[in-house]
């Protein structure tokens, strides 16, 4: 406040309370009842300042919290957050492997590079498109190679970087990255960890999460597909997402990255080790090295290098890489590496599934170690034996188990789940039961009849898994085409 102002309100205060005091002796108050009734005001004014004092003293603040008013707080914390374009020189060719993704981001560079062309015909591109992968699969790194060949800028964001303690933060930092881009546009916005802003919104409210997607969703519906901003995000949790992300005209390209197969890992290592004084055999490690991601193999290699450099050696060689293995395995725990028995066990269990699918005719194109590529049903018309003979081929996994170990083990949960989910559409939306008003019973009777009916598949089918699973456990990946194949041979 003003000098002048603190002074024009003291004289106002002193004329209101001897105006104040004169009016109450009118009216036949003492001076003695007049000081009586300050002095208890007093008290009870002193008596309120303690407690103000005290609840200030005890009551718990917010260490990261800045000192100041609300919004001096908002813009303290925003200070740090600052949004740049980068420019990619990542290529397709830095990214090794992972073809399909590759194949599939292809379209979305020409169209970043020649807009008119697809406007011309009508076109319309994803304005988003989702990369669902483990961590350390590459998905900052494809989508730095689609703005490094495609020549745009690239915005890179975390999704935990928006969100902050304060409500309005988040969406107010959404709406800066958007409007950034969309000057530079054609650009590339990449959003890592999306689940961060995206998960489904549970019991647990969270309002400045709920804002920040909001102003995400909005800021989605609201340009147009031509601006030529393209919104890639990445996820390992896609199955947390909230529907709405999902959404037609939100992020409704979707893209698996998987964990690299033996022959990627080959690649990425070849990568790795270009120029380094390496003698041995690439494939070798490859094959030691099952579960590790892109990120494990790099660090691997380097790992590698310093111990052969430690060791005053003139060359790396396998037995560095075998030094090493377990510290690279140990520093990042989330990656997957499995024994020969676990390797064993899922060789079995995919190998079951790859031929009952071969047999019943549910189509994929490839089944490898730790993963198969059926396809969910999305068609309007399915018939009821599709979607049986596709719940017997996610039970024969465990049915061969059974049959090779004589145990259960934890890796069947997911089909397991997903033959209970397909049974219960089948039984209670499709109305494909005994009775059209249905109840829980019947899919479990279902999921019985179906689990029969793969044991019974599975022996007469043994001797073609058998050969299945070993071409499993030698290439970690099995085609269809190999399958018919071996199936062909055996007949
Ligand atoms: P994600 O985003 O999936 O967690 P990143 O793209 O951040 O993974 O990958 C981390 C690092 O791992 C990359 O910078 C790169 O060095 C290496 N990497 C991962 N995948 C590959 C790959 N397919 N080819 C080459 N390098 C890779």
């Amino acid at each position: 406040m003003q000098k002048n102002n603190k002074l024009l309100v003291t004289v106002l205060l002193l004329i209101a309370v001897l105006l104040g005091v004169s009016m109450l002796q009118q009216k036949g108050f003492t001076m003695r009842d007049l000081l009586n009734d300050i002095l208890a005001g007093f008290i009870v004014f002193g008596f309120f300042l303690l407690i103000v004092a005290l609840i200030r003293k005890f009551a718990p603040t917010n260490p990261n919290m800045p000192n100041g008013s609300v919004q001096a707080q908002m813009e303290e914390v925003d200070k740090d957050f600052i949004i740049d374009a980068q420019k990619s020189d990542v290529t397709f060719d830095d990214v090794a492997g992972i073809n399909e993704v590759k194949e599939e981001l292809v379209e979305i560079v020409d169209f970043l590079q020649n807009p008119e062309k697809y406007k011309k015909f009508g076109i319309k591109m994803p304005k988003g498109v989702l990369l669902v992968g483990p961590p350390g699969v590459g998905k900052t790194l494809i989508a730095k190679a689609v703005a490094g060949e495609a020549g745009v800028p690239f915005f890179y964001q975390s999704g935990a970087g928006f969100v902050q303690m304060f409500v309005g933060i988040g969406a107010k930092r959404v709406k800066n990255l958007f409007a950034k881009a969309k000057q530079n546009a054609p650009a590339i916005i990449f959003i890592d960890e999306i689940d961060a802003i995206g998960k489904a919104r549970g019991a647990l409210r969270n309002d400045e999460r709920e804002a920040t997607l909001n102003q995400l969703l909005t800021e989605m519906d609201g340009f147009e597909k031509s601006e030529g901003v393209i919104v890639i995000a990445a996820t390992n949790k896609v199955d947390l997402l909230d529907d709405a992300l999902l959404r037609a005209g939100r992020f409704d390209r979707r893209v698996y990255v998987e964990l690299p197969g033996l022959e990627d890992r080959e690649e990425i290592l070849k990568i790795y080790l270009k120029d380094k004084p390496f003698n041995g055999d690439v494939k070798e490690i490859a094959k030691m090295t099952v579960g590790f991601s892109g990120a494990a193999l790099a660090s691997l290699v380097n790992e590698a290098s310093i111990y052969a450099l430690n060791h005053n050696k003139n060359e790396i060689t396998i037995d560095d890489f075998l030094a090493v293995k377990d510290k690279v395995l140990a520093g990042k725990k989330k990656i997957l590496s499995y024994t020969e028995q676990e390797k064993k066990i899922l060789s079995f269990y995919q190998a079951a599934k790859a031929v009952t699918a071969n047999w019943l005719e549910v189509d994929f194109e490839k089944m490898s170690l730790v993963k198969d590529d059926f396809k969910e049903i999305d068609r309007e018309l399915v018939s009821k034996s599709e979607i049986e003979a596709k719940i017997q081929v996610y039970l024969s996994g465990l049915v061969c188990i059974e049959d090779i170990f004589n145990e259960k083990y934890s890796n069947a949960s997911s089909d397991i789940k997903k033959a209970k989910e397909l049974a219960t559409k089948m039984i209670t939306e499709y109305g494909m039961g005994d009775k059209i008003v249905s109840n829980e019973m019947e899919v479990a009777t279902l999921l019985e009849k179906s689990y029969k009916r793969a044991q019974i598949l599975y022996v007469s089918q043994k001797e073609v898994i058998l050969k299945v699973q070993q071409k499993l456990l030698e290439k970690e990946v099995v085609t269809k085409a190999e399958v018919k194949e071996i199936f062909s041979e055996i007949l």
